[in-house]
């Protein structure tokens, strides 16, 4: 393999956030980049009829394939050159690592400039959920998460975003992901969820995670066809970008990382909360429940002794039950440890105290499984480095 230059970034200090990631070379644009009228000129400008670019949408949405010695509907001249033009290989595996029996697979990504990236494939019985990423690194600087202890390195194109899931949705039909009882033998087997849980921010990315969103739920071959409700975004509450988010007309889940529900604590934790606080985020949740018609998730890392105490829970249950009924649900994750981290996971007995607390205030509540712990691929795991 060539070699390739390796991104360096500079890790932030404690309470560093970081919005615009340094300027580095694009990547090569990609079909997946484009809407259905976009990649048609595309192809046209490239010297093709433009209906080349439907052939070519089918290629990759449906059959998930990339590779133009397969794809015998278009003419042999000039066909390579389109097929690299139009689909060029933008994530290169560096690594695949399994746990959970094969159903779990991690994969690690070398992008075209040497940045890289992980996704994770979760096959459970009847639905299988893919958890991407959409930056190198993250801004946020969240301290218990080892993306945000790498800083950002940059945004993902729209193209880079899609192709994880693409990724998996081949492995899948490959028969590559082990796993199967007699529901999911459903076929074709697909990737049914997305979760923005990977590395990055994807609200600070707007742009191209909308883009990436309507790629995978546009109908096929312009999309993956996707039932928007099983796409979740998970954001740090960026409170604009929320609004903006409930705006666009896709109804996706929102899951709001909390972590704490007073300011003190999550200024910490979260460091974004020093510019929108708790309220402003939970207001923010709830407008987006209130548009969309979509039950907001919570998400909180239990933290021994950090944020996992009675008061707090409490103090969170009073605080989602004063905005509404029905609207909102918990998930508590145990904490992943991070290397180097001096945090680790409440005890059980407490994380099910936290629980039932929150069930006592109405609030609908359960404990987030935390596939592939194992190999560093779990929530607030994915850190890829190059050592
Ligand atoms: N930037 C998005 C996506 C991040 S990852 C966001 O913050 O929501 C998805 C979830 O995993 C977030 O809730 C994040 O706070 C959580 N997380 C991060 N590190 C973790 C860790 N070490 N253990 C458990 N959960 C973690």
């Amino acid at each position: 393999m060539t070699d390739l230059p390796t991104p360096s970034t500079k890790k932030p200090v404690p309470g560093q956030l970081t919005f615009a990631a340094p300027r580095r070379g694009k990547p090569p644009q990609h079909l997946a980049d484009f809407d259905e009228a976009g990649r048609k000129a595309a192809v046209e400008a490239l010297g093709h009829k433009g209906f080349r670019a439907k052939q070519l949408s089918t290629h990759y949405f449906e059959h998930f394939v990339d590779d133009p010695a397969q794809m015998t509907d278009l003419p042999a001249a000039g066909r390579a050159e389109l097929v690299e033009a139009m689909l060029p290989q933008l994530l290169t595996p560096v690594r695949s690592l399994n746990a959970d029996d094969g159903r779990t697979v991690k994969q690690v990504w070398r992008l075209f400039d040497g940045a890289l990236v992980e996704s994770v494939l979760m096959r459970y019985p009847g639905r299988v959920t893919m958890c991407i990423s959409s930056q190198a690194g993250c801004g946020m600087n969240c301290p218990f998460c080892a993306t945000g202890q790498e800083g950002l390195t940059r945004n993902l194109t729209t193209a880079e975003i899609v192709g994880q899931v693409v990724a998996g949705a081949r492995m899948l039909r490959e028969g590559a992901v082990a796993g199967g009882d007699d529901e999911s033998r459903e076929t074709p087997l697909r990737v049914s969820n997305v979760v923005f849980m990977g590395m990055g921010e994807a609200l600070a990315n707007y742009r191209q995670a909308i883009n990436a969103i309507h790629r995978l739920v546009d109908p096929a071959p312009a999309g993956l066809g996707m039932s928007a409700r099983h796409l979740t975004m998970s954001t740090v509450g960026l409170v604009p970008a929320i609004d903006k988010l409930a705006a666009e007309g896709i109804p996706v889940t929102l899951a709001l990382s909390l972590h704490a529900p007073d300011d003190e604590l999550r200024n910490e934790l979260v460091p974004i909360n020093t510019r929108w606080t708790v309220d402003e985020a939970l207001d923010a949740a709830y407008r987006y429940y209130e548009t969309t018609g979509r039950r907001v998730s919570i998400e909180y890392a239990l933290i021994k002794d950090m944020n996992d105490h009675a008061w707090r829970a409490d103090l969170l249950g009073q605080k989602l039950r004063a905005r509404g009924k029905g609207w909102v649900h918990v998930n508590p994750i145990p904490l992943n440890p991070t290397p180097g981290s001096k945090w680790t996971a409440s005890r059980k007995g407490v994380e099910q105290q936290f629980v039932e607390r929150l069930r006592a205030h109405g609030i609908p509540t359960t404990i987030r499984d935390t596939r592939g712990s194992d190999i560093d691929g779990a929530c607030g795991q994915l850190a890829a480095s190059t050592a």
